[in-house]
């Protein structure tokens, strides 16, 4: 299939560029208060702060009109500024799905956008656990349709969403700009590691894109996916820092967050010590049956192996009723095979891990030599699975036509 091994890549990432401007979009209330304090204003003026930004979603220091004016007019003098990531460039699937060109404040120029996907959901038909996490699930049912690669993409106005034509979403949110794991049949790793996001860079997809869908927190039920560009947990401290925003600033619930890791041992290690009330739920992109095909199209395998990875996410204190995810993608005739699921069942009860297990069919991008399972093969694996008694439900491609679809995330604009 391929003609060189895979290669084992540096994962050290640099860290974002020192920007001229200076962003405040991305400190908590309390950081925002010692930097007034340290300005000479009093403590509260940080919630004030905090609020204008991640409740009121301001853009702008001078919108904020809880702050006497001159202290707003002194920030902005300063160089300071709310600095929160926009969506630059929106592109719309027939599905609905929408694709977002995010791009960050800052000196501008490359490695300054990253992309982020909204996937809106009608009622009904949604399988999934307790928190319906993943509302792109439905199960038992083979995908609709296997869409033809399509190539083009139409762009919309960033400005005008639909009106409100869903009851549930899920947003699919970036946390590194490109990729350094390497997996063979992912478009993001073409990319390589370009850098890290900080954590407003990343809580700034959501709140950017929760605006835009004039999202009422609290009361929709809009789930977050870590899913889109780059390893979350390569980018640990700025990803769980992101989390911790989102969740006491902005006031999203940690029970609609799954965040996706090829299997990075110290950050599964990490994760496991993060208090319940900012961990979000844990999926693992497991991808094979075995050590012997993941190494082939998981290089990282080679670092971390499979029963490595599982002894970590053992450790991960559950809620009731939490169920760890392992991410299945079915290459054709590479990992959809009738034993391969046998193994992948066996793997997973051996696990003990109270757990399920999503599959996806591989979607294809340019430059990857690997092919589609049939719908068929998804059937039969989907159910080989169920079978074992082991919950599997097939996830449904997105926005394939966009290029919104997993995997499917490489920069195609240059901003
Ligand atoms: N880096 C993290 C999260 C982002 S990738 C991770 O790998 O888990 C999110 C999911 O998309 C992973 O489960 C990955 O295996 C899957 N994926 C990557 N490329 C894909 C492709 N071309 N088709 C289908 N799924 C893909
Ligand atoms: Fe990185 Fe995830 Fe793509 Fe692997 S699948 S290259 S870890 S984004």
């Amino acid at each position: 299939m391929r003609e060189k091994p895979a290669q084992l890549v540096p994962l050290d990432a640099p860290d974002a560029p020192a920007v001229s401007r200076k962003p405040l979009f991305g400190l908590d209330a309390e950081s925002l208060s010692t930097l007034l304090v340290s300005a000479g204003e009093p403590a509260f003026r940080g919630s004030q702060f905090a609020e204008a930004m991640y409740r009121q979603w301001l853009r702008e220091i001078s919108e904020i009109s809880t702050l006497p004016v001159p202290l707003r007019t002194k920030l902005a003098a300063e160089g300071w500024q709310i600095g929160r990531p926009i969506i630059a460039r929106a592109f719309q699937s027939v599905d609905g799905t929408e694709r977002y060109l995010i791009e960050f404040a800052g000196p501008g120029g490359k490695g300054q956008t990253a992309e982020a996907v909204w996937m809106p959901e009608g009622d009904g038909g949604e399988a999934g656990d307790e928190a319906d996490s993943e509302q792109n699930l439905r199960a038992p049912s083979i995908p609709r349709q296997f869409a033809e690669w399509v190539g083009e993409t139409k762009p919309q106005s960033a400005l005008s969403p639909e009106t409100k034509d869903w009851s549930r979403a899920t947003i699919c949110v970036s946390s590194q700009v490109g990729c350094a794991v390497n997996c063979q049949f992912c478009l993001t790793a073409k990319l390589g590691l370009q850098r890290n996001l900080t954590a407003g860079e990343i809580a700034g997809q959501v709140v950017a894109i929760i605006e835009r869908h004039a999202v009422r927190v609290g009361r929709d039920r809009v789930n977050l996916v870590f899913m889109g560009m780059g390893e979350p947990f390569l980018n640990y401290d700025n990803f769980m820092a992101a989390v911790r925003l989102l969740v006491r600033e902005v006031g999203l619930s940690p029970r609609r967050m799954t965040v996706s890791t090829s299997g990075i041992v110290p950050g599964i290690e990490r994760f496991a010590l993060e208090p319940p009330d900012v961990r979000p739920k844990l999926a693992i992109s497991l991808n094979a049956p075995n050590d012997a095909v993941r190494e082939e199209i998981m290089p990282i395998n080679r670092k971390w192996p499979i029963s490595e990875v599982i002894a970590a996410v053992r450790r991960v204190p559950l809620r009731p009723r939490e169920r760890i995810t392992f991410e299945y993608v079915l290459l054709g005739g590479v990992t959809d095979q009738a034993e391969h699921a046998r193994e992948v069942a066996r793997l997973v009860r051996r696990s003990g891990l109270p757990a399920k297990v999503n599959l996806i069919a591989w979607n294809p991008g340019p430059g990857i030599a690997y092919t589609m399972p049939s719908p068929e093969a998804v059937a039969a694996f989907h159910e080989a699975l169920m079978g074992e008694g082991i919950p599997a439900y097939i996830r449904q491609p997105r926005g394939r036509d966009i290029f919104a679809a997993c995997g499917q995330l490489k920069r195609t604009i240059e901003a």
